[in-house]
């Protein structure tokens, strides 16, 4: 095949000369009627050089029939095509070239769209019989003649567009198909049959024949258990599915199919992944404002986990710029478990105090000024909570600084939660601020 270009009018200098090139690429060739001079000098005439029905109709059956065709012989791209009135594009197997240049010439000069329809017929594919109900086996050069691999793909792209599921399976010179149709896609389609015209359901309630097939089974997965299974049945129940999950997020979150929540929610359970290439010996970072980016991102990863938890406006974790210092020594703990990060507390130095017995609605005792580490914030993920690890975080904080449990100064307002621990680690009372 070789690029070329046909005029169809007798004085090929004209503008409105109307010609067809034939153009090849790697897995077909294009061939292009171009009408474009002429169309612009019939309109600007005022006549209409517009293409009759019968005319699009036929060109759309070829296009649809050859771009299948070109498919099933395993191009793995797409098309760009045009229909008229300008410019008309047909993509064609090599071999089609030919009856192409004939069908489009005939069609335009003489209005003869007999080639366009013995095209369209000679490329038609018999995807409906592929895809009718039933576990069947189609053999290589009965069926199809494509490689039984390339064969499969065709088919399971043509499935999909249908909303079917294929069951398909390539052996050397076959292919195995069982196409079933989804409940949810039978149902999209009854629900709207404009956007899906002609559409009949040839699948649901579909019976295998006695003497149906059956496929050999070759190990693996790929071994039809569903062979005269019956099919499940549906009911409705109120269920749950409103509200917020404990771990903070939404849990009707439809807009990503729940990934999101799931995603957060498996580290706010078990913790939050380490970043590789992250050096961390022993068990407890403690992270300043001075500390390797890679070390205060992690931080603020997980600070997001009681934010969104508690519903608090700002990460506790911001620093995110350059290292800075702060006057005040902030600095978080991070705790590992299982290569997790499965512990966070937030914490500062404080000089501005007062005394409290830690019983609600009780008034603040005495002021102190002395310079304490402030607890701001505790976080522990979920399958870890009630086994000391908020108090060993308080215990790191307080060894550090070098002093006592007691001496911990925690940031109001302190939360149940909160009171609890300092309850249980300073049961004489805390310092507050
Ligand atoms: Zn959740």
């Amino acid at each position: 095949m070789t690029e070329r270009t046909i005029y169809l009018d007798r004085d090929r200098h004209k503008l409105r000369t109307r010609k067809i090139h034939v153009r090849a690429y790697r897995w077909y060739a294009a061939v292009e009627l171009d009408r474009e001079g002429y169309f612009d000098d019939l309109s600007s005439r005022g006549d209409s050089a517009d293409l009759p029905t019968a005319f699009t109709e036929a060109v759309a059956r070829v296009q649809s029939t050859s771009m299948d065709r070109i498919w099933y012989d395993g191009y793995p791209g797409d098309f760009t095509w045009s229909d008229g009135p300008s410019w008309i594009s047909l993509p064609v197997p090599f071999a089609q070239v030919g009856a192409a240049v004939e069908a489009l010439s005939s069609a335009e000069l003489h209005r003869d769209y007999s080639g366009l329809h013995a095209l369209a017929d000679q490329l038609a594919l018999p995807i409906e019989d592929w895809l009718a109900p039933g576990e069947r086996e189609l053999i290589r050069g009965d069926d199809f003649s494509v490689p039984p691999g390339v064969f499969l793909n065709f088919l399971r792209g043509k499935a999909k567009k249908s909303g079917l599921r294929l069951n398909g399976r390539a052996t050397q010179g076959s292919v195995w198909v069982n196409p079933t149709l989804p409940l949810a896609e039978k149902l999209k389609r009854e629900r709207s049959p404009e956007q899906y015209p002609g559409w009949v359901d040839r699948w649901t309630g579909y019976v295998e024949p006695q003497d149906a097939p059956f496929r050999p089974w070759v190990g693996g997965r790929e071994r039809n258990l569903s062979h005269g299974a019956q099919p499940v049945q549906f009911q409705r129940v109120p269920t749950p599915s409103g509200g917020k999950c404990p771990c903070g997020m939404d849990r009707r979150a439809s807009w990503d199919d729940g990934k999101g929540h799931a995603a957060h929610h498996a580290r706010w359970a078990i913790g939050i992944p380490l970043p590789k290439d992250l050096e961390w010996p022993g068990d407890l970072a403690v992270v300043t404002t001075e500390s390797p980016i890679a070390w205060r991102k992690l931080t603020y990863q997980v600070a997001r986990m009681p934010r969104t938890e508690n519903g608090y406006d700002f990460n506790s974790w911001t620093y995110l710029g350059e290292p800075e210092q702060t006057s005040d020594n902030v600095r978080a703990y991070l705790l590992k478990a299982n290569g997790y990060v499965i512990g966070y507390l937030a914490a500062h130095d404080d000089s501005n105090h007062r005394r409290w017995d830690l019983i609600e609605e009780s008034d603040y005792g005495d002021r102190d000024d002395t310079l304490r580490p402030s607890i701001d914030l505790i976080w522990v993920a979920d399958s870890y909570r009630g086994k000391g690890v908020g108090a060993s975080l308080v215990q790191a904080v307080v060894d550090r600084f070098g002093c006592q449990v007691a001496d911990a100064s925690w940031s109001t307002p302190v939360s149940d939660a909160g009171r609890r621990l300092a309850r249980r680690v300073s049961p004489e009372g805390v310092w507050i601020n």
